[in-house]
């Protein structure tokens, strides 16, 4: 069954590559995205697929039923894109100004769509059923897999599986992990309320840009001086707004950032321990600082077991010549959810762009894939699926 697989994914890299550059052209937004689960769903419609749209706002769910009874295995893929204008040259350039496939979602929904077709030509031999989770708004909080999920998506699911392309990797390398492999993604914003005054009688004020500054400086001693030096935490600030005329000291500002971590208990004493320095250096000022955290996704953490799976699975997979067990990254990812539901595991696909010497990174106007990275991509799911089949 295995080699009929690679054949006929083999056969449809042509289509798998066509579907992602038709998608590459018309990418939509997080929350907006109506012509894609369109799209999607006609194709598993046509492979008599039963579909449901809708799934959690803008999802699109198909469920393939085997031959023979079994285990449902949810495979999963994202499919929305950023606002970012792309500056690629190629010939499926993005005909939406503003907006982009720049992290890769476009081959995601691609290397899925074939396989589910390919699986479909399987399916008296299956057991059991798989379920294709078409999930809208990856990129954007509070996501598409959360609500999604109280939708149903998961209904009946056993073991789920999901993959990212990823640009800085070669193509034939896979990474896994049987752990966190990617952070809890915060957003932080504090807002300092000081007294205005005369920049030329600082006396007479309580400066919140100073103030401001002193609780930049403060808060990385959380990561140094607070955090067990095994646990990781990243605490980064992106915004600093306090704008006067040169001669006025600030009324009031305002900070953003973001906190990553791989635990909810690092997590949790880092909000106790930013809480305690905001209040406690406002009140050495005679100000007030008030912090608001907003909690993002959660930690991507892998079951061990699924994560030993896929390494042993992708080991096997003909293309694929490295198999790594990563590091965690710091990014976040709302794949989470559905591990914190099912059994199961999230890997990284090899897809370095062949026509550059160093790839852009994710989220940049010159992002693109090597095409090929899919078709490994779906070999290496579509093993997953048989494997557990016939487990
Ligand atoms: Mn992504």
């Amino acid at each position: 069954m295995f080699d009929k697989l690679d054949q006929l994914l083999n056969t449809s890299f042509n289509e798998m590559v066509e579907i992602r550059r038709y998608l590459h052209q018309y990418p939509e937004l997080s929350f907006q995205e109506v012509e894609t689960p369109k799209y999607i769903s006609n194709y598993h419609k046509q492979l008599g697929h039963d579909v449901r749209e809708g799934v959690g706002g803008r999802g699109v769910v198909a469920t393939l039923k085997g031959g023979k009874p079994g285990p449902t295995i949810a495979l999963r893929a994202d499919f929305d894109a950023l606002p970012i204008q792309e500056e690629n040259d190629v010939p499926y350039k993005s005909k939406v100004k503003g907006v982009m496939h720049a992290c890769g979602h476009d081959g995601h929904t691609a290397q899925l769509l074939v396989l589910a077709k390919a699986l479909n030509q399987l399916k008296n031999d299956l057991s059991g059923s798989i379920v294709f989770i078409h999930q809208h708004a990856e990129e954007y909080a509070p996501g598409g897999a959360k609500p999604m999920i109280e939708d149903g998506c998961l209904d009946g699911v056993d073991v789920i599986f999901g993959t990212h392309l990823w640009a800085t990797e070669p193509l034939g390398k896979i990474q896994y992990t049987t752990g966190p492999i990617m952070a809890a993604a915060d957003r932080f914003e504090i807002l300092i309320k000081g007294k205005g005054g005369h920049g030329a009688q600082p006396h007479y004020t309580k400066d919140s840009i100073l103030l401001g500054a002193q609780i930049v400086q403060s808060l990385q001693h959380i990561v140094s001086r607070r955090v067990d030096p095994m646990d990781s935490v990243v605490l980064s600030f992106g915004a600093f707004e306090a704008k006067n005329a040169f001669n006025v000291i600030a009324d009031s500002a305002r900070l953003e950032g973001t906190v990553r971590t791989f635990s909810e208990e690092v997590q949790n004493n880092v909000i106790k321990e930013m809480e305690q320095i905001v209040t406690g250096i406002a009140s050495s000022f005679g100000a007030d600082a008030k912090l608001n955290y907003y909690k993002g996704y959660p930690a991507l953490i892998n079951h061990p077991n699924e994560g030993e799976f896929v390494k042993e699975v992708a080991s096997t997979t003909p293309g694929i010549e490295e198999v790594e067990l990563m590091r965690p990254q710091m990014g976040g990812e709302d794949f989470s959810y559905y591990l914190q539901n099912v059994k199961g595991a999230f890997f990284f696909t090899g897809a370095k762009d062949p026509n550059v010497d160093e790839a852009y990174p994710h989220h940049h106007p010159r992002f693109n894939i090597d095409e090929r990275s899919m078709l490994l991509a779906a070999k290496t799911l579509g093993r997953l699926v048989l494997s557990t089949s016939i487990k």
